[in-house]
């Protein structure tokens, strides 16, 4: 049932660690700054995901937690300013038991019941609507770009790319469960077809086909990369990746996007209906769609299925991600 109260303080807390997590929880900020018009809006999150909610209308004010700190950071928060609402997608470090502690309005469990085949995100909002907070399910996730920074991230991509569709591969895996063995196969493939792709370099660096296939991007912040990749879209062009946060942020400002899914189920965690997101051994009995932090390949890139890296990653052909790069 529809909650009529209007709450004029709200307080959303995610600490999950992440800046995948962060743009996930993004339709969340949107949705209930769309029930309380007027409402000061407050998100506590990490760095560096911070950055991505820094001019967001919906958004009053942005506070940084210290990793490792998080439960003194929402102790301090909800003592430096009283809010009627506070929903937080984190569990850990006691953080639900604080937040109820104070006696407000609160929505400290978005994790209940997850069903195996629901986007994290519409899962975030269906649950609200159930709690009468939100009217919206089906609000995909979107980051707020000023209009000067849009203008810069075209001026770069037009600095790195040949005129037409533009092609950005991001390597980056983050944790090595994501890494997907075939980025030279892939360069080699685009260039047969007239496209050399930009790639956006990051920790561990792409080997030696970055430079000899492909026009590595020079290291950017966060924002700018964001722009960037809102440029992409723009102009029509894809942007290929795992399942990181920065292909989920190209995701949210438009980019079209071809996500390579492995440990992670992409009925859960795919990037939308505007890429193709692939699946890697979808029939893999390991994977826990809603526990991935228990999977037993998780931590360490241990795969019972192959001693030589993630068995769902290799199974991505990079014949497959050609055909859905140039698809679109
Ligand atoms: S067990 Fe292997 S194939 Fe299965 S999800 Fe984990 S890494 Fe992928």
């Amino acid at each position: 049932m529809r909650d009529g109260t209007r709450y004029p303080d709200i307080l959303v807390v995610d600490l999950l660690g992440g800046l995948g997590d962060l743009v996930m929880v993004l339709p969340v900020i949107h949705a209930l700054a769309r029930r309380n018009p007027g409402a000061a809006v407050r998100v506590l999150t990490h760095a560096p995901g911070d950055v991505l909610v820094e001019s967001d209308p919906a958004v009053t004010e942005v506070v940084r937690a210290e990793k490792g700190d998080e439960r003194a950071a929402v102790a301090a928060e909800l003592d430096r300013r009283r809010p009627a609402l506070v929903v937080s997608t984190t569990r850990h470090s006691g953080i639900p038991e604080e937040i109820e502690s104070r006696g407000v309005r609160s929505v400290t469990n978005l994790w209940r019941n997850p069903p195996p085949d629901e986007q994290v995100s519409r899962r975030y909002l269906r649950i609200l609507a159930a709690e009468g907070l939100v009217d919206d399910v089906d609000v995909p996730p979107s980051i707020h770009l000023t209009p000067a920074e849009r203008v810069r991230g075209a001026a770069t991509l037009a600095d790195h790319t040949d005129p037409g569709r533009p092609v950005v591969l991001v390597p980056g895996a983050g944790m090595a469960v994501k890494h997907w063995p075939h980025w030279a196969a892939l360069a080699r493939g685009l260039a047969g077809r007239g496209t050399s792709p930009l790639v956006v370099t990051g920790d561990p660096a792409p080997g030696a086909w970055a430079e000899e296939l492909a026009r590595p991007l020079p290291p950017t912040g966060l924002r700018d990369l964001a722009a960037l990749f809102a440029a992409v879209g723009d102009r029509g062009g894809t942007v290929v990746g795992p399942d990181t946060g920065p292909v989920r942020m190209a995701a949210a400002v438009g980019a079209r996007t071809v996500g390579l899914f492995g440990p992670t189920a992409a009925a859960r965690y795919g990037l939308g209906p505007a890429g193709v997101d692939l699946q890697g051994l979808p029939g893999c009995p390991h994977r826990r769609p809603t526990a991935i932090t228990e999977q037993v390949c998780w931590w360490e890139a241990r795969c019972p299925l192959a001693a030589d890296g993630p068995a769902c990653m290799a199974d991505l052909s990079p014949d497959s991600v050609l055909r859905a790069s140039h698809a679109g």
